[in-house]
């Protein structure tokens, strides 16, 4: 649903740029924080309609970051969707047992990125 907010915690600059430039296309207000424990302190001041997580960060990793919200009763409704860039086996397994609601892979998919990630919202939007 656009203007609703969205936090991408996300430290490469490239996914950073590209997924926002998607998230702002859409309507989203999309907020950035480079390292988990910022991410965690926008989370807390915000309180975004989603996370977007990478799991690979410098620092707390992505999946540490997520039970870490979750432990949290005023940051656990907010859904985290992990984002990472090896589609290792059991990733999934990970990152659904950390308390992600869900995962999308690095490279993203540009033509169903937003769409996919409105799965996670509740929401069924078409911006087609
Ligand atoms: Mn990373």
């Amino acid at each position: 649903m656009p203007g609703l907010k969205v936090l991408v915690i996300e430290d490469n600059a490239a996914n950073m740029e590209l997924t926002c430039d998607l998230l702002e296309g859409a309507g989203y207000a999309v907020l950035r924080a480079e390292t988990a424990e910022a991410g965690i302190s926008a989370a807390l001041a915000e309180r975004p309609a989603l996370i977007l997580m990478d799991i690979a960060l410098p620092g707390l990793e992505g999946l540490a970051a997520t039970q870490r919200l979750k432990a949290n009763p005023s940051t656990r409704p907010i859904p985290v969707v992990a984002l990472t860039a090896h589609a290792m086996r059991g990733d999934e397994e990970h990152a659904l047992a950390a308390g992600c609601a869900g995962y999308i892979t690095k490279p993203i998919d540009t033509r169903t990125f937003v769409r996919d990630l409105e799965c996670y919202l509740g929401h069924v939007v078409s911006h087609r």
